[in-house]
């Protein structure tokens, strides 16, 4: 049996308490022992990487880039394994697991890279006989918390950048699928990693991250995960004055105009709905669809929606994993009634029996549903999506942007003037056109707008606003 334990001050230690990590397509599969850290580990945590993150801040970008790429090599030549943990886990299919990652992996081997290319601006004075200097120092101490829905690919693109930049880590994965936080922390061990460079505390968010987000040795937190808690973190980083990026959830439009290639809507549509079982901030829950099309989309994407396998996400052929928890179950279910109430017909979204005792859902679909509903406002985070039926693009726009969210939303039409127009106007951080609302590139920035985000952006070069902090220097002579 694995135990995921605490990394704290370059050395492995116990919780005070330990709990199973299940595997959700099959609960009489226990994955690994979890060691649930409190807050004396947080404490010990906090310490460690402040007594190192002086050292780290002045390491030479070599040494950065060395142990980055290092880890970066080893996870992509670990792709398989790693992405069957992160399948066993966390309930992505092994395709899916292994591609998250493989993207961890590159996202790395990226950072790595810019350890090399950190740059600032000199510029010549106002004044005579002086010169200014604007250049990038890292924050210090920086606190990272991630949910379990990405559990390789989310702890890479924080991880990666507050080491590249020169920052010293305390992180606090999800306790509810930390395996692969753990395989990550092992690497960075392995890599030469200087001790208390990296210290990774696994707890509850009501203790381990409240005490991340009140300590005065953390000059910045980066979270991802849903919106009430990305609020509390906010309002107790702000009122010490640290520095806070948060990633949270989404309600993602998906425009599907009468010009549409079938084909392509009903693809992206599937895929932005219901693969990695819906279970994906990017996912693509408002399908709002022009009349012209309306009726032949919705047949088409409900015989491809049957056609989907929802099985162990191990089993060869699985295209849906099963939802993550009993919990997350329920909410889809209360969801479903929720549908119902509002006057919504209802497909799909059955419980499934399969050989294993998996929290397994058929995928749901919501028709004739207007965007005041409860299920068109609020973030579900399972394998449904509504259809919302409009007259023109015109009312297509102002559907999709009718939300508090504002993270990633496409659009799937042959008409560049309709294509460009909805790039100007759609009010999020990432537009898709002709492509699923989920799926990105690791190289350029990823984040939202209004109720998704808060703070900079993350991953490409645009990840240093967070972890640097600039100084403006003036010499004379
Ligand atoms: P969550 O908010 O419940 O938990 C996220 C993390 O915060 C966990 O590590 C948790 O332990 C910790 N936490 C909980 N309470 C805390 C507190 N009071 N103080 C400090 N830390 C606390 O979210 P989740 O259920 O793990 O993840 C699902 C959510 O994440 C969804 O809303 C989804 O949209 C969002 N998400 C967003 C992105 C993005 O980039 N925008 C990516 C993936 C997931």
């Amino acid at each position: 049996m694995t135990h995921f334990k605490n990394y704290i001050g370059g050395t492995w230690q116990s919780g005070a308490e330990e709990l199973p990590n299940i595997n959700p397509s099959d609960t009489s599969d226990v994955v690994g022992q979890i060691a649930m850290g409190d807050g004396a580990a947080l404490e010990a945590a906090v310490a460690a990487a402040k007594a190192a993150a002086p050292g780290w801040a002045h390491s030479t970008p070599q040494q950065r880039f060395d142990i980055l790429d290092a880890v970066g090599s080893e996870i992509l030549a670990r792709k398989a394994e790693l992405g069957a943990l992160l399948s066993r886990e966390e309930g992505k299919t092994l395709p899916e697991g292994i591609g998250e990652v493989g993207r961890a992996g590159q996202l790395f081997k990226f950072f790595a890279g810019e350890t090399l290319r950190i740059s600032g601006d000199v510029l010549a004075s106002v004044r005579p006989g002086i010169s200014v200097e604007v250049t990038r120092e890292p924050l210090g101490v920086v606190g990272l918390i991630t949910p379990w829905n990405f559990p390789m690919a989310i702890p890479a693109w924080k991880i990666a950048p507050a080491l590249a930049y020169g920052n010293a880590v305390v992180f606090k994965p999800s306790e509810v699928a930390p395996g692969c936080a753990w395989a990550l922390a092992d690497m960075l061990d392995r890599a030469g990693l200087p001790a208390g460079v990296f210290n990774m505390v696994i707890g509850k968010g009501s203790s381990v991250g409240e005490a991340m987000v009140h300590h005065p040795d953390i000059a910045g937190i980066s979270f991802t995960g849903s919106i009430a808690t990305g609020k509390r973190i906010a309002a107790g980083c702000v009122a010490r004055q640290a520095r806070v990026q948060l990633e949270m959830g989404g309600k993602n439009p998906m425009i599907v105009l009468d010009d549409a290639d079938l084909t392509t809507a009903v693809n992206c549509s599937a895929n932005g709905a219901f693969f990695s079982t819906g279970q994906r901030c990017t996912a693509s829950s408002r399908l709002i669809v022009t009349e012209g099309i309306h009726d032949r989309f919705v047949r088409a994407l409900e015989e491809n929606m049957k056609a989907l396998k929802v099985d162990h996400a191990l089993k060869e052929g699985t295209q849906i994993g099963p939802v993550i928890d009993e919990r997350q179950l329920q909410k889809n279910l209360f969801y479903l009634g929720v549908a119902r109430e509002e006057g919504a017909v209802v497909r799909g979204g059955e419980i499934l029996k399969r050989d294993s005792d998996g929290y397994f859902m058929a995928p749901a679909l919501f028709t004739e549903t207007r965007n005041d509903m409860r299920i068109n406002r609020e973030e579900i985070f399972g394998p449904t999506a509504s259809v919302i039926r409009v007259k023109n693009y015109e009312e297509a726009l102002a559907v999709a942007n009718d939300t508090e969210f504002g993270l990633s939303s496409g659009i799937c039409t042959t008409s560049l003037k309709y294509a460009r127009h909805f790039q100007r106007h759609a009010q999020a951080g990432m537009v898709m056109v002709n492509l699923p609302t989920a799926g990105v590139d690791y190289h350029v920035p990823f984040g939202g707008r209004k109720g998704s985000s808060y703070g900079t952006r993350e991953q490409g070069k645009y990840a240093a606003e967070f972890y640097t902090i600039v100084k403006t220097a003036y010499v004379a002579g």
